[in-house]
């Protein structure tokens, strides 16, 4: 396929944020790619050239793109900036710059593979004179390019292409291109829930097919998605679904890590798949000295721990560890303790299928209780209702969050919510017994002392993820410190839309609008029936709404968009708040 053609689907793609008609769009587009080139146009449409986990990026700032456009179209960099500003985007000032250029005539129409070529080889450019050689590289492609072309590329190292598509539309249209229907997406979930790498599903599918397809296994290198937990209202609820026996783990407060080691190589993952290897030196120093196998996956939580009084440290002090500067200087400062509690692969075998209980035997081989870096979470078996308030009590008291509960003959569901594995948290007296992930939609100008910061209020949402959208729950306006107030504009500022992004669902419009990109826990005292928001609203116009919000934490790093609460799970807390759990 011609590039140019896969910029005219990327500006449909760009005019629609109805999800029947993306699908519908990009059904059409798959069916036009061939096998060499269909997970390279997945990785396009994400605006990468590589699977998310890769640390492959571009590595080029808006001055450096600035330089290669302005080079192009024979004009000065200053050139583009004024047209930058005037657009607010750099592709459209390509675009504009590259229409006004005498230039546009003979082109040699590159294809979509040579087109991906030539990015990933500016992404790996290194060492001296990177700089100069990213930016000759992407003026040169730039000049080979029509004007709508140079728009969307412009955009790729900016981060900017905004097409608004999560995997389970990619998902949907795949199977639509291929099959009659959308049957097929759940296999190619579950492939993508192993691997986490939409090309390569999408690759495997078009070259191999779908019996192929379901054979997917995991693959030590590739981030696993995370088996996710419900809620239940009370312990006697969790017996029913748990069976006569089941395992109880205390409930860390920390951020998940995914090891994955083969060799001496380890590689980590966060929840949201991002590649957080470089750190965290000190799992990594555990894992290769601690871990007793030549290839595993295993998974833990992460917690900064003191080792001499046995104390684990509060979320807040934990979360300083997630930076990109002063890595060693901090590992010194809060060691990490992770808290292994799941294998999913060992010595050359994918080992999901396997019961829990199977699986703890052999994590057990592979990590010890006694371990300095790398320790086995406690786990109890426990039956009655009694048992669990006791072990539940006995968290709460030594600082952890609460309980994690496991049914002992489940396998390990990647990407998945279900019973197999229950959390009770601690809660307080007259508040939700949990609290909401929310995806921050957008954001109120300040007034008063607030114009400051530029953020006054906050505009957040939950997700939907069987129309993958994102609908509003809840204006937040109290309760966040002026650092927070801070924060926000801070981050609002690089993810601020222009108009309201595709998959957002929402009847109020805030001062701006934010891309769905940022988590953040919300704490509110109750869930209430409300018209004005789009959160599992019903016929009659009623949705849900949280009422006394406030933020808990920022969730940046650990959650994507797609991982937030989603509408079934408001549905779930609404009706647990009349449960006996909360009087
Ligand atoms: P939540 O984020 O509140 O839905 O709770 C699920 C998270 O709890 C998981 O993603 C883990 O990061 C964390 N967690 C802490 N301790 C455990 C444990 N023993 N087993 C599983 N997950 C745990």
């Amino acid at each position: 396929m011609k590039f140019s053609k896969l910029a005219e689907y990327y500006e449909k793609l760009e005019a629609t944020s109805k999800r029947l008609e993306l699908i519908d769009i990009l059904s059409k587009l798959f069916k036009e790619s061939n096998a060499d080139e269909i997970g390279k146009i997945c990785y396009l449409l994400q605006g990468r050239v590589a699977p998310f986990f890769e640390p492959i990026e571009l590595g080029m700032a808006e001055n450096m793109v600035a330089v290669a456009v302005a080079r192009a179209f024979n004009k000065e960099k200053a050139d583009v900036i004024k047209v930058y500003r005037k657009l607010g985007n750099m592709g459209k000032a390509a675009e504009e710059l590259s229409n006004n250029s005498q230039l546009t005539t003979n082109k040699p129409q590159l294809s979509v593979s040579e087109v991906f070529g030539e990015l990933l080889k500016i992404s790996r450019f290194s060492g001296e004179g990177t700089v100069e050689k990213k930016v000759s590289a992407l003026c040169d492609l730039l000049k080979k390019l029509d004007p709508i072309s140079a728009k969307h590329v412009a955009n790729i190292p900016l981060g900017t292409l905004r097409l608004g598509i999560g995997a389970p539309t990619v998902l949907d249209s795949l199977s639509l291109a291929k099959h009659k229907d959308k049957t097929l997406r759940p296999v190619l979930e579950d492939a993508y829930n192993k691997t986490s790498d939409l090309g390569f599903v999408a690759q495997t599918f078009f070259k191999k097919g779908i019996d192929v397809v379901r054979k997917t296994e995991i693959i030590v290198g590739n981030p696993v998605r995370p088996a996710l937990a419900e809620r239940l209202p009370s312990a006697e609820e969790a017996i029913k679904r748990l069976g006569k026996e089941f395992a109880g783990e205390p409930k860390f407060d920390g951020f998940r890590v995914q090891v994955h080691l083969s060799g001496s190589s380890v590689k980590l993952f966060s929840r949201n798949l991002e590649n957080t290897t470089l750190a965290f030196p000190d799992i990594v120093e555990g894992a290769k000295k601690e871990i007793k196998a030549k290839s595993v996956i295993l998974e833990g939580e992460a917690i900064a721990f003191n080792p001499e009084t046995h104390e684990f440290l509060p979320f807040q002090e934990t979360s300083k560890r997630r930076r990109k500067y002063k890595v060693d200087e901090m590992a010194k400062k809060l060691p990490l303790v992770l808290f292994a509690f799941d294998i999913l692969y060992l010595n050359g075998k994918d080992i999901t299928e396997k019961p829990y209980k199977e699986r703890r035997k052999l994590l057990e081989s592979v990590v010890s209780k006694a371990g300095n870096i790398i320790r086995i979470a406690e786990e109890k078996k426990l039956k009655s209702a009694k048992e669990i308030t006791d072990f539940f009590n006995e968290a709460i008291s030594e600082g952890l969050e609460g309980l994690m509960l496991k049914k002992l003959d489940s396998p390990y569901i990647a990407g998945g919510r279900g019973f197999h594995w229950v959390k009770f948290k601690r809660s307080q007296a007259g508040q939700l017994t949990d609290s909401v992930d929310c995806v921050l939609l957008g954001v109120y100008s300040g007034k008063g002392k607030r114009t400051e910061f530029g953020v006054g209020g906050l505009l957040v949402g939950v997700y939907d993820n069987k129309k993958d959208e994102f609908v509003s729950i809840s204006r937040i306006g109290t309760g966040l410190t002026d650092d927070e107030f801070r924060k926000i504009s801070e981050i609002s500022k690089h993810i601020r839309a222009e108009h309201k992004p595709a998959r957002v669902n929402s009847d109020i419009t805030p001062s701006f609008w934010t891309e769905p990109k940022v988590v953040l826990e919300i704490q509110a005292d109750e869930i209430t029936r409300s018209p004005i928001h789009t959160a599992g609203r019903d016929k009659e116009g009623l949705g849900y709404a949280l009422r006394f919000p406030r933020l808990v934490k920022f969730r940046e790093n650990d959650k994507q968009a797609e991982d937030a609460t989603t509408v079934f799970e408001v549905v779930k807390l609404y009706s647990l708040q009349f449960s006996h759990y909360k009087k």
